[in-house]
């Protein structure tokens, strides 16, 4: 009851902002065209296949723009792209239309700094989905500043400025020109407008906006529950990787949104792989330690809670809390001798490093066993 009077209060007060009618007109007015005027062009006409790789190449270019360059590399510089790179990302990002890289870093940084907070993050999912997704954007909050003071290093970098002076030449110039181009050169200048200009565009926003949206609704929280935001593979599937979101905003500075090997993120490959060619420098990455810290902080809060109301399961609770203790002490071994000796012996280890560390690593997972197999008997149990 609290909560759906608190939702009508915050729909009456999003209905006395100013509509902002030039992001309505686009957003609604592409969103239209992606629904109607391209399947019928595809039914009267037909798309040839050559239309459509080109539109899925746009797309990961748009997409990864976002992610990999006004996401990971200037919102939170977690790594360093060459300038190259930067052009590339600065023109794709341009193309996806979300804003130049000042503002939509500006608001970012302050999404992290204030998540949650209804009156100050921009794209608050306190406020329900729909404000989260878009309706930040179709009226004025006055949550976003127009001059922004929180991006004074990224004013200072010339490609970031050009690309804000030139937005809309930019935006208009590689959302209608190009596609127009690009399908001439193939056959078909208005199936090439409406694939890789129209449809393109709306896949790649609304990518976006379900970052802001459902990655903060539908997933889990291995990492924290000090906010919203959720761990979802499946979101990572559409969203070049960014569906880790729980990780990210716990680690923010942190190249990797998918941290393991298999996890799905295109960004990050990308990251690597730039690096592998001179293109990518200073990729930030969190401490094992601190990682398998935070994750084992939330299994133990996880069995507190379930346990909380159970007398039987008490004693239980004890001996896991005193399981917790020592699982923290060996991973905190492990990891900071695993460093001295990498920096002793300058990342090349000897073989009785490498049996010593091995060792360690051992009885660090017997004790990770120990404790999931105490974990699953106490849930049995509560
Ligand atoms: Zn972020
Ligand atoms: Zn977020």
């Amino acid at each position: 009851m609290a909560n759906s009077c608190k939702l009508k209060d915050l729909s009456r007060m999003n209905k006395n902002k100013p509509v902002l009618w030039l992001n309505n007109i686009v957003l609604f007015g592409t969103l239209i065209i992606a629904l109607t005027a391209v399947p019928w062009y595809g039914f009267e006409h037909g798309y040839a296949g050559s239309l459509w790789i080109a539109a899925f190449l746009f797309w990961g270019w748009s997409g990864l723009s976002i992610t990999a360059g006004y996401h990971r590399l200037w919102s939170h510089r977690a790594w360093q792209a060459h300038p190259l790179l930067q052009w590339v990302f600065a023109i794709g990002g341009a193309m996806a239309m979300q804003n130049t890289i000042i503002h939509w870093c500006s608001d970012h940084r302050v999404h992290h700094k204030h998540v949650d907070n209804n009156d100050r993050d921009p794209y608050s999912a306190g406020r329900g989905f729909w404000f989260s997704h878009m309706g930040w954007l179709l009226r004025d909050h006055g949550l976003s500043e127009a001059e922004p003071s929180n991006v004074r290093d990224l004013q200072k970098n010339p490609i970031v400025m050009f690309q804000h002076r030139h937005y809309i030449a930019l935006a208009l110039g590689t959302n209608i020109a190009l596609p127009l181009l690009v399908g001439a050169l193939l056959g078909d200048a208005l199936g090439g407008l409406l694939l890789i200009g129209f449809l393109r565009v709306v896949i790649v926003h609304h990518g976006t906006f379900f970052i802001n949206s459902l990655a903060h609704i539908w997933g889990n929280q291995p990492y924290s529950d000090a906010h919203s935001s959720k761990d979802n593979g499946v979101l990572a599937l559409f969203t070049f990787g960014e569906g880790y979101h729980n990780f990210h905003h716990t680690f923010e500075y942190d190249y990797r949104n998918g941290i393991k090997w298999w996890h799905f993120d295109p960004t990050k490959w990308l990251i690597q792989l730039s690096s592998k060619f001179g293109l990518a420098s200073g990729l930030r990455q969190t401490p094992q330690d601190r990682i398998e810290t935070a994750k084992l902080k939330m299994q133990l809060r996880a069995s507190q809670l379930r346990c909380a109301s159970n007398q039987q399961a008490a004693e239980m609770l004890a001996t896991l809390e005193l399981e917790y203790e020592q699982l923290l002490q060996r991973l905190q071994t492990y990891y900071g001798e695993k460093q001295r000796l990498l920096k002793v012996n300058k990342h090349k280890l000897d073989r009785k490093a490498r049996q010593q560390l091995k060792e360690l690593r051992q009885s660090m997972q017997q004790q990770q066993r120990q404790w999931q197999q105490l974990r699953q008997q106490l849930h049995a149990m509560a």
